[in-house]
């Protein structure tokens, strides 16, 4: 069954249950006869998904008073650093809020699903961090989304971990940068995400030391929690010492699987440590999430009636909701 078949049936649903009661069962759509079984938890999960995406459709999306800047941060690498970065920044763009993706991990993994150029040589991160290139000069409007922007990483930037140590200034460089970007020609971006690198080097410092809220990406699995502990203990340092203004607001539990057990138990337990931070929404794995990229695109705009695309939507929403309220947690 594809998904948009599925679809189709879930939005039909609804509205035709009146005027179907007289066809027989078994003519009737087989997805129609699906949802009515009491017994199949898929069809109920299906149905659920749609009601929340339709309900997302109408749900108000309040923009922040200031620019939120946000890093994505967790030294493990395949957590879902990245495509949460992109989708959620995404979907808040989709929303209406000027957004802007900083892709600070040479991987440019950013930069591939945004579908922005990120060639060797194009101008990058790079060359902000070491040559004090104005942001402005090297960000690119993604394609699909008009409100949606991106300084791209290259390859370049693999050696900046090590170019860094020798500049000046070596852990205020995004800083410096990000700063007279926004007090000019980016004064009006709601949110800027970063995307930072599987390690807790000068990169991840940089990007730690001009953001106001760290996101952490969990994704449930054995050894979830190993690095948790060093990765508070940085924000912490970062806090005392180098930027007063940061903490951790938001925990995101990533290619999370309810019917396991170990899923759930890692997510009881970051619960419990983190209870005010950890979203209620969880991703679930989709292919869909995974198969966005090699599209350029994130899943919001490849398939938006996905289950990733809602939950990242979903995501995108509270993360906004609580922003507005002035109550990310402290
Ligand atoms: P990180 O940036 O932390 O290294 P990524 O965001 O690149 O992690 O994700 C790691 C891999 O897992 C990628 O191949 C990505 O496509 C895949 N992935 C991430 N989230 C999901 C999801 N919800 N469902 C399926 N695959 C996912
Ligand atoms: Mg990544």
């Amino acid at each position: 069954m594809s998904s948009d078949k599925t679809h189709d049936s879930i939005v039909s649903d609804d509205s035709r249950r009146g005027a179907t009661t007289a066809v027989s069962r078994e003519t009737r759509d087989p997805f129609d006869r699906l949802a009515e079984d009491a017994g199949s938890p898929l069809a109920a999960e299906m149905m659920a998904m749609e009601r929340q995406r339709r309900a997302l459709e109408s749900a108000d999306f309040p923009k922040p008073p200031s620019t939120r800047v946000i890093a994505v941060s967790n030294q493990k690498g395949g957590v879902g650093k990245t495509t949460t970065s992109v989708n959620v920044a995404a979907a808040l763009a989709k929303r209406g809020a000027n957004v802007l993706v900083i892709d600070a991990d040479p991987q440019g993994n950013a930069s591939t699903a945004l579908g922005v150029d990120h060639r060797s040589g194009t101008p990058s991160i790079y060359d902000v961090l070491l040559d004090e290139t104005p942001m402005a000069k090297v960000a690119q409007r993604c394609p699909d989304i008009d409100t949606l922007w991106c300084v791209p990483a290259t390859i370049d930037l693999a050696g900046a971990d090590i170019e860094l140590v020798s500049v000046v200034r070596r852990e205020f460089r995004l800083h410096d940068a990000l700063r007279d970007l926004l007090e000019g020609p980016g004064k009006d971006l709601d949110y800027v995400f970063i995307d930072c690198p599987p390690s807790l080097g000068l990169l991840t410092l940089n990007a730690m030391v001009v953001a106001t809220e760290v996101l952490i990406p969990i994704q449930c699995e054995y050894y979830a929690l190993e690095g948790l502990t060093q990765l508070m203990k940085t924000v912490e340092m970062v806090r005392k010492h180098l930027n007063q203004g940061i903490h951790v607001s938001t925990i995101v539990l990533t290619m999370y699987d309810g019917r396991t057990n170990l899923a759930r138990e890692v997510a009881h337990e970051v619960r419990s440590h983190f209870p005010s931070q950890t979203l209620e929404q969880t991703v679930p794995r989709s292919v869909r999430v995974s198969e966005a990229p090699g599209f350029a695109q994130t899943v919001i705009t490849h398939d938006p009636h996905s289950s990733g695309a809602v939950a990242y939507t979903a995501i995108a929403r509270d993360i906004a909701v609580r922003g507005a309220a002035g109550s990310e947690n402290r």
